[in-house]
């Protein structure tokens, strides 16, 4: 069973599903060409997708263009449905940093027929997660940073502001929709910058100096 560790503790929670949020800043969706959505974007990776930090991103063997997508984390604390804001606040029990590991040539065909995405996003170390710190012990004020390296050079690097749907805002919105419950991963959408990998390229990947992560893909 995959879990969420919570950093400077023994403490690791089961995961229970991963929701993804795609299009969640403008600079990110004017790079791909797409659409600003009025409602979150939504869909959901299988728990046998996550890999931690230190692990291997392997390239699959369908896929010429897989890119790297780094995005904010909520792990959720407790089971809510349809909740309020402030319930939505409460849930979120802690933050990570994730890589939404994407097969963009896959994703670019599916969109073309109107099929679901789920092949591009749901393969065998797609989910990259470090360790999540607690809300009790850091709350986000959004103007923190994420950014994500490629072999030592900033590829991705922006402040939550630019989010257009807020963490708190999201867990509403996907409560609204299913049954959060306590160990449930939310991916908050990756901010401009995204771009494809190669095999032996080296990742790293944080939130300020709060979480990080770095990996490889073979
Ligand atoms: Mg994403």
């Amino acid at each position: 069973m995959k879990t969420a560790k919570i950093k400077n503790t023994n403490k690791e929670l089961p995961v229970q599903k991963i929701v993804c949020v795609g299009r969640n800043y403008v600079e990110h969706i004017q790079e791909l060409g797409n659409e600003i959505p009025s409602k979150p974007v939504i869909f959901i990776k299988p728990t046998s997708a996550i890999i931690y930090a230190g692990e291997k991103i392997i390239y699959p063997t369908f896929s010429q263009d897989m890119h790297h997508e780094v995005e904010l984390v909520l792990l959720i604390g407790k089971t809510i449905k349809n909740a309020d804001r402030q319930t939505s606040e409460d849930a979120i029990l802690a933050y990570g940093v994730g890589l939404d590991m994407t097969l963009r040539d896959i994703q670019a065909d599916l969109k073309r027929k109107g099929h679901p995405w789920t092949i591009s996003k749901c393969f065998d170390t797609s989910a990259v997660i470090s360790d999540f710190i607690l809300k009790s012990d850091y709350q986000l004020t959004l103007n923190e940073e994420i950014y994500l390296k490629v072999n030592g050079e900033y590829r991705q690097k922006d402040p939550f502001t630019k989010m257009m749907f807020k963490p708190v805002k999201l867990v509403e919105y996907i409560s609204s929709l299913m049954t959060l419950e306590e160990g449930d991963l939310i991916f908050t959408g990756t901010p401009k910058g995204v771009g494809k990998v190669n095999k032996g390229d080296k990742l790293e990947a944080g939130i300020d100096n709060l979480v990080s992560l770095n990996c490889s893909v073979e």
